[in-house]
């Protein structure tokens, strides 16, 4: 199949703070959300469901693959992967996970970088996803030229940037964070002195900024799902449900994120959904999650929070236009013939792994109750 290559419609936002990076070229090159939508695959019918989840059991246990998939897929894709001993999880925990499974195939349903970054750190396995032009508006929003002229401004800080990027661009940074431990990574760094230039989510940016008091300049990237939350409407829907939990994730606005009752990252608010006494939650991440949360929660009930009207990019559903192209049937395809195999150049993989090792044995360190001081000294700017 064709990569519909097409200009990006991003509106362009406003710069917060001197210095910060400009946001993206309104001419990029990108796979659009409209083609992306029309990609997504027709819901099988139960009894296709039924055929193509057997191809596929058969077809994992032939090939000696395992299926590593997100939160924000299709529930069938969560669930197969579970049955089988995959994982769903979120990034972090993919990269983990399919670094450490001895399976020689790792078929992953979510978004390009994820594929990308299994292949980063198991350049031996073979990576398939079910469809390769399934990509993110943070990694299309931040290309490597325009990112490195940045970085080039600002050789006296810390390069630190969000999983959701290319190969490239993550060659180019010091240190790699997803939402689940950018504040641990950016706090320990700004202990050390440490200035930061962050890529490429601004709000998430932000978020930490707030939270840590990093010195820091941030790219103008933005995630066309969770820039789309709304506090107005969240407000008038928590008066809906005035015992309602809200649980946001930090890829929001920041008036959204202040109206939280928990802000973190897609394990963050598994876990704030299982620890908080309510009966009702408003979620606004990716309504993907809510599978998962309805799943572990069976006596609790989750609402989506709301998006915007008319104008919004996401048709307003809170769902990744992206992930949602990941389906069965392309995934038995991918099984099958081998197609939708990521590649990552050798060369770039080994610089693009630096940082991704050094987040990993990080957050290895943090949960072992370890100090991670000597992990953060002396990389990146002093
Ligand atoms: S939900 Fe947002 S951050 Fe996640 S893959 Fe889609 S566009 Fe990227």
């Amino acid at each position: 199949m064709v990569s519909p290559v097409i200009a990006v419609d991003y509106e362009q936002p406003t710069l917060p703070y001197p210095g910060d990076a400009p946001s993206i070229d309104s001419d990029a090159p990108v796979c659009h959300t409209r083609h992306a939508w029309a990609r997504v695959p027709p819901e099988p019918t139960a009894a296709e469901r039924a055929a193509l989840k057997d191809r596929i059991r058969r077809l994992l246990a032939e090939r000696n693959a395992v299926m590593v998939s997100h939160y924000y897929v299709h529930p069938d894709l969560q669930d197969l992967a579970e049955e089988t001993g995959g994982i769903v999880s979120d990034s972090l925990e993919m990269a983990r996970f399919g670094r450490d499974h001895p399976a020689r195939t790792l078929v992953v349903s979510g978004v390009r970088f994820m594929g990308e970054t299994a292949k980063i750190l198991s350049p031996d396995k073979r990576v398939l996803m079910p469809d390769l032009d399934a990509t993110c508006s943070l990694d299309l929003g931040c290309p490597e030229a325009e990112f490195s002229a940045f970085c080039d401004q600002h050789p006296d800080r810390t390069v630190v940037v969000y999983a959701n990027t290319s190969a490239a661009v993550k060659a180019r940074a010091d240190w790699l964070v997803t939402s689940s431990c950018a504040l641990d990574v950016v706090r320990a760094l700004t202990a050390q002195g440490q200035k930061i230039l962050w890529a490429p989510d601004r709000h998430l940016g932000d978020y930490i900024r707030r939270e840590t008091g990093a010195d820091m300049v941030s790219w103008q990237g933005a995630c066309i799902v969770h820039d789309e939350f709304k506090a107005i409407e969240l407000e008038l829907l928590m008066k809906q449900h005035p015992d309602a939990k809200v649980l946001v994730h930090p890829e929001a606005p920041a008036d959204v994120i202040a109206l939280a009752d928990a802000v973190g990252s897609t394990s963050a608010i598994l876990a704030a959904a299982q620890r908080l006494e309510a009966s009702t939650f408003i979620v606004a991440t990716d309504n993907g999650m809510l599978h998962k949360l309805r799943t572990l929660n069976p006596g609790k009930t989750f609402i989506e929070a709301p998006t915007a009207g008319n104008s919004a990019t996401c048709k307003s559903c809170a769902h990744c236009p992206w992930m949602a192209m990941n389906g069965l049937a392309d995934l038995a395809r991918v099984l099958e013939t081998g197609a939708g195999e990521i590649q990552v150049d050798p060369a770039l993989g080994l610089r693009a792994r630096v940082p991704i090792d050094r987040m990993l044995a990080f957050t290895a360190a943090l949960k072992n109750g370890q100090p991670v001081g000597s992990i953060v000294s002396g990389i990146g700017a002093a």
